[in-house]
């Protein structure tokens, strides 16, 4: 079992001791670990704002793979919050072309500048929602490209009501855009089973996008938690796995030193 995305104390929503999330990782099986703490440049929320102490993070998780490495296999990601706009995206390549990291998650938890988190959750037009969310990324990636994955690409679907069930319209097309793009760089997208724990119980992305991405010729998936307290570490692992197989996944995908590595799928 590998769990791709994984928050501790270094993120600004997590108090979680990494040492905890390893014993409990540990104690379910798990394999291979990728820490990925949270990163955003601009965040426009004036409490909190997704900064990592990179030295600090780096210092704990050698202590932590010193103690724990021989049981486990364990890495250093960063979960990197993208927006459009020039300043954001120079901010990106800047930041991720000073630091080391096994695996660059990249995530949209913003669009247009609003935080999804905390946005009002009546839209008069879903389906465009989905829309701008989509050709936002695709923006993003246009212009930047050193991150191996995306992030819960169905985010609105965790954070409004009416999208959890909401059958992609004429979005699906710049979702297409967004998968040759992604496809043609090499890069991957995660099964975030985090989704999970909200009032979307749902597995980000859906089902329908997950085959979606395969039929589109993807193959590079990671799984992750996303959790933010160790209990939640791998769970739901083997549901994303069944995901996975009933698309006709053949390889679940890890990353270190920003190699990936393909792990073949048991049927
Ligand atoms: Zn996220
Ligand atoms: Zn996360």
């Amino acid at each position: 079992m590998f769990d791709y995305h994984i928050h501790s104390e270094f993120s600004d929503d997590s108090s979680e001791k990494m040492s905890n999330i390893v014993e409990e990782a540990i104690r379910k099986g798990g394999k291979k670990l990728c820490f990925t703490e949270h990163k955003e440049f601009n965040y426009p929320d004036k409490n909190i704002k997704f900064n990592l102490d990179y030295q600090g993070y780096e210092k704990e998780f050698e202590r932590i793979k010193s103690i724990y490495g021989e049981q486990i296999e364990l890495y250093m990601g960063v979960e990197i919050g993208i927006q459009a706009g020039e300043k954001n995206i120079q901010e990106l390549i800047k930041y991720t072309n000073e630091h080391k990291f096994d695996f660059i998650l990249a995530s949209a938890h913003c669009l247009e500048g609003v935080g999804l988190y905390g946005m009002d959750p009546k839209v008069n037009n879903l389906d465009d929602l989905f829309s701008k969310y989509f050709r936002e990324m695709l923006n993003v990636f246009k212009e930047f490209n050193d991150y191996d994955v995306v992030g819960h690409i169905d985010l609105i679907r965790r954070y409004f009501l009416e999208a959890q069930t909401h059958e992609l319209g004429e979005s699906k097309e710049v979702l297409r855009e967004l998968f040759v793009h992604i496809i043609q760089e090499g890069k991957g997208i995660e099964i975030n089973t985090g989704g999970l724990f909200y009032d979307s119980a749902n597995i980000n992305p859906t089902l329908d996008i997950i085959k979606f991405y395969r039929e589109m010729g993807g193959t590079i998936v990671t799984i992750g938690s996303d959790s933010h307290i160790a209990e939640r570490i791998l769970s739901n692992y083997e549901k994303a796995m069944d995901y996975l197989r009933c698309t006709g996944f053949e390889y679940v995908t890890t990353f270190e030193k920003r190699k990936k590595t393909l792990h073949k799928i048991k049927k």
